[in-house]
Formats: C-alpha cells, sequence, structure tokens
C-alpha cells in the first residue's frame, strides 16, 4: 500500500507519529483524536494514502467499507449504544488533514442538523 512520506496520518500509520491506537488490520488503523469533540472521538483511516472518502470508494470498496465496519466494532468495545459517524470532505466544511478518515463520536448527546 502507498503512503506519502509528508502526511501527518500516513506517519501515524507507520509509527513515525505515537497516536492512542485502538483498533488495527490489514486496512484500517484507528486512534483517539487529539483534539476530541465527545467523550469517545476516534479516527479511522485507510491504510493508503488518498485525500478523500469518495477517493477511497473510487480505489478500494472493500476499505472502505472497512472503515464502518471499524467504526461499529469500536463502538461496540466503547460501550456506546449509538454513534455518529463523519466525513469531512474539504476545508470549507473543516477537513484540515487531506488523507480520507471516518470521524467515530459518541458518548453525549448530538443535535440534528449538526453545525
Ligand atoms: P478533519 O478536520 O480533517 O476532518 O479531521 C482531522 C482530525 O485529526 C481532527 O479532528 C484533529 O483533531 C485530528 N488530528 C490532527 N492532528 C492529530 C495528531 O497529531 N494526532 C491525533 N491523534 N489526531 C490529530
Ligand atoms: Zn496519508
Amino acid at each position: 500500500m502507498s503512503l506519502d512520506a509528508n502526511c501527518l496520518f500516513c506517519k501515524i500509520i507507520e509509527g513515525d507519529i505515537p497516536a492512542n491506537i485502538v483498533y488495527r488490520n490489514d486496512n484500517v488503523v484507528a486512534f483517539r483524536d487529539i483534539n476530541p469533540q465527545a467523550p469517545t472521538h476516534v479516527v479511522i483511516v485507510p491504510t493508503v494514502h488518498v485525500e478523500n472518502a469518495a477517493g477511497l470508494a473510487k480505489m478500494s470498496s472493500v476499505i472502505t467499507a472497512a472503515l464502518i465496519l471499524a467504526a461499529d466494532e469500536i463502538a461496540k468495545s466503547e460501550g456506546l449504544d449509538g454513534y455518529r459517524t463523519v466525513f469531512n470532505t474539504g476545508a470549507s466544511v473543516g477537513q484540515s488533514v487531506f488523507h480520507a478518515h471516518l470521524h467515530l463520536l459518541g458518548g453525549r448527546y448530538f443535535a440534528w442538523p449538526p453545525g
């Protein structure tokens, strides 16, 4: 799988930058967000460098599904009875790291519609 030496999440995947990793398999790595927005806030990333969720889906439906399945498994291990998953795509909606990632959030009330 190809990684980008200049990418923060690729460095976490490689172990070059420390992170609190909660789940890992061949397709995904999941770690606690450094700036959590909920009691559980885990970032789930594919082990391939690609800019956003649609790019990942074009590359591999299997890895895209693996992100969602990892989120469900982590939510169970965190004891969550419900959770929110978010892909930010584009700086205008808050994407700040351009390596596709799924946010898993839970452990508090979430308003709908989201802000
Ligand atoms: P985005 O804003 O791109 O959707 O999400 C990126 C997330 O990565 C943010 O929630 C941010 O707090 C988190 N993040 C940024 N840098 C680091 C880091 O070095 N370590 C960890 N664990 N999370 C990070
Ligand atoms: Zn990357």
